[in-house]
């Protein structure tokens, strides 16, 4: 099974409005294991309406959203809920660490909500940030750490629980040109070694070539290459 695939899906902004939006139109994808693709699109072309579609965060107006096999239309938000905590990752542009707590303790929380012990939470945070060089960081909040530490530190937590699908809206957009380009290796060498898939928006064409695929949207389409 694919571990993303969305079929015939459409979303419309205001529907029936004088301000309707139609931002996806019969949108197709599917992305299996262990693949890497690149969203490519303007600014307004619906990047962000198609991730959080995906994401199970916004339902389509129609078409088919499904998750590791499973069809995702028409489930409770319960499910969906439990379905986003389980299968899938976020990173966005900013990254959205809790700025009271360290870094250790923001990639330990959402295994807690998981259900996974704090032993072992513990573990796998400490080894995770080891992992993306910032071990030494462990213990600093946020605000102490720099712009692509805290974009590490988010990575980290967005890998936590081990989702199968990793969405990333602009990961390194917020970050000067010499240090997106680190932060995106490590972030590559992250999702390889896990072998999740991913879906990551960007604007930047050379970090997208590095990717196994490219998207495109147009026009509500998506188009491959
Ligand atoms: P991108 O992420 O590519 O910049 P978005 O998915 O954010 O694009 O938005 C696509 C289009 O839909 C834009 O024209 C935007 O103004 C519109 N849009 C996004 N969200 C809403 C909303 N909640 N209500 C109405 N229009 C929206
Ligand atoms: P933008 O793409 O407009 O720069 P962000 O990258 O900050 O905005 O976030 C992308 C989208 O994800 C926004 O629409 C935001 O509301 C949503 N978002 C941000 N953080 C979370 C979160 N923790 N859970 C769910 N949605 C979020």
């Amino acid at each position: 099974d694919p571990v993303l695939a969305l079929s015939g899906v459409t979303k419309t902004y205001n529907k029936g409005l004088p301000g309707a939006v139609e931002v996806l139109r019969g949108a197709e994808l599917s992305i299996a294991p262990g693949e890497v693709v690149a969203l490519v699109a303007p600014s307004g072309a619906g990047k962000s309406t198609l991730l959080h579609i995906a994401g199970l965060l916004d339902t389509p107006d129609e078409g088919a959203v499904r998750i590791c096999g499973r069809d995702m239309t028409g489930m409770s938000d319960r499910k969906r809920t439990a379905a986003r905590r389980e299968d899938i990752g976020f990173i966005y542009q900013f990254h959205h660490l809790l700025p009271e707590f360290t870094a250790l303790e923001n990639v330990v929380l959402p295994q807690l909500a998981n259900g996974v012990n704090r032993g072992e939470a513990v573990t796998r945070a400490a080894d995770l940030l080891a992992r993306v060089g910032v071990g030494g960081r462990a213990d600093h909040r946020p605000a102490a750490l720099s712009g692509g530490e805290q974009q590490r530190v988010a990575f980290c937590r967005a890998l936590a629980n081990e989702p199968a699908l990793l969405l990333a809206d602009e990961p390194t957009g917020n970050l000067d040109p010499g240090t997106a380009d680190h932060v995106f290796e490590t972030l590559m060498e992250l999702v390889r070694a896990t072998g999740m898939a991913a879906l990551i928006a960007t604007h930047n064409m050379e970090l997208a070539a590095r990717m196994d695929r490219v998207l495109r949207m147009d026009n509500g389409v998506l188009t491959e290459g």
